[in-house]
């Protein structure tokens, strides 16, 4: 209905944001049809700068409210990540903090954003033609190894949670961690797990160690997401997905959301900034030293070595597109979806540079002979699904 009534205003909309390229007539009528969902953004953590506000576009970045309008989304999950050095102590009030400040953004505008508990209410809010959204915890550190706070999370809105970052925690061990030690799902984790499947919290295996996932797909009795999760058969970063891990998401009738970062997407990006990037984090460790209490000095700091690295070009759209186009031929077009990581990456496909450009997905799908049903459900009917299914 929504799409129905705004229609209009996107396709004028649409005209100045894609006057460069080529959207077609009938994929711009088709995305403006399909509920779009994207399954994660770090949007959140600019909130604490103070001076990014989801109401007014801005040249940096990649969400505001006019950007996600002119992308066609409809659903949009804001991700609440804690920085690691909060932990592990301070992990919940960092949390808490984070969700505090989007709670002051949807005070702000209540005629364009609001939370959606489950898919009646995302029809509801949908009608209206607001964007809906709802919050994903990103990393169990921060229930701080407390049920009761995981529970409390649950009632603030939290409808997802991974269970780690790039950092092990007592749930669990991450993608990331090297040690020949690591474990699966500690007797923690899987208590976390049951606590989730009984709330109707979805279980986020993005980021997660093999052995945990699969433990998770042993232990969930409810369909399991990745949310911002790529194909490791096409790029082989450790925290992308295997076929047998894709292939347990499908089973289980979960998603995948494919992230939209170059060093995820392209095996050569991969390869070619991966130095790049080690480097980048040894200056910022000298950075955080040198400047330690001064924030603003250190982000800008930052951004210099980001900006002046010499990166590879990002991933092309095409390539995105493969990622989707796999998991499809694997497993149906059932169990995939969009999970850009928005604001949390650098380096995404030149095509869609930030949430307004989503329809050139839906370009792209059409142009390699995709279903319009098809398309509609990658967009977002899948995950509304899951949504459906899991968060009752
Ligand atoms: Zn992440």
């Amino acid at each position: 209905m929504y799409k129905i009534l705004t229609g209009f205003v996107l396709f004028f909309l649409f005209q100045i944001s894609f006057g460069a390229n080529d959207i077609s007539m009938r994929a711009k009528k088709l995305h403006s049809k399909a509920i779009v969902c994207d399954l994660h953004s770090d949007t959140v953590l600019k909130l604490k700068k103070g001076d990014y506000i989801l109401g007014e576009r801005h040249s940096t970045g990649h969400i505001d409210i006019p950007r996600l309008k002119e992308g066609g989304i409809d659903l949009q999950v804001f991700a609440i990540w804690v920085e690691p050095k909060f932990l592990p102590d301070s992990a919940a009030k960092q949390a808490l903090d984070l969700i505090d400040l989007f709670y002051q953004q949807l005070e702000k505008y209540p005629q364009d954003l609001e939370l959606a508990t489950n898919i009646k209410d995302f029809k509801r809010i949908n009608k209206k033609g607001k964007i809906a959204c709802f919050l994903g915890l990103e990393g169990g550190h921060a229930i701080e190894g407390d049920l009761s706070l995981l529970r409390t999370f649950y009632r603030l809105r939290v409808r997802y949670m991974t269970l780690t970052w790039e950092n092990s925690n007592p749930l669990a061990s991450s993608a990331a961690d090297t040690s020949s030690q690591k474990g699966g799902l500690t007797d923690l984790g899987k208590e976390t797990v049951k606590e989730m499947n009984r709330l109707g919290m979805m279980v986020d295996v993005s980021h997660l160690s093999e052995q945990a996932f699969r433990d998770v797909v042993n232990l969930s009795s409810a369909p399991i997401i990745a949310s911002h999760s790529c194909v490791k058969a096409i790029c082989n970063h450790y925290r992308n997905l295997t076929d047998e891990q894709i292939k347990a998401i499908a089973k289980s009738g979960g998603v995948i959301g494919i992230n939209f970062f170059s060093g995820y997407l392209d095996d050569d990006f991969r390869k070619a900034s991966d130095s790049i990037y080690k480097e980048i984090q040894v200056k910022k460790e000298e950075i955080k030293e040198k400047f330690k209490g001064d924030d603003k000095k250190i982000e800008e700091e930052t951004s210099l070595l980001y900006r002046n690295a010499n990166f590879p070009p990002p991933a092309t759209l095409s390539k995105l597109v493969d990622h989707i186009d796999y998991i499809v031929k694997l497993v149906g077009p059932d169990y995939v979806g969009l999970g850009s990581d928005f604001d949390g990456i650098p380096a995404i496909p030149l095509e869609i540079k930030d949430a307004s450009g989503l329809p050139e997905i839906t370009q792209e799908l059409m142009n390699r002979g995709y279903k319009d049903e098809d398309i509609k459900k990658i967009l977002g009917g899948n995950f509304l699904r899951v949504f459906g299914e899991v968060c009752k």
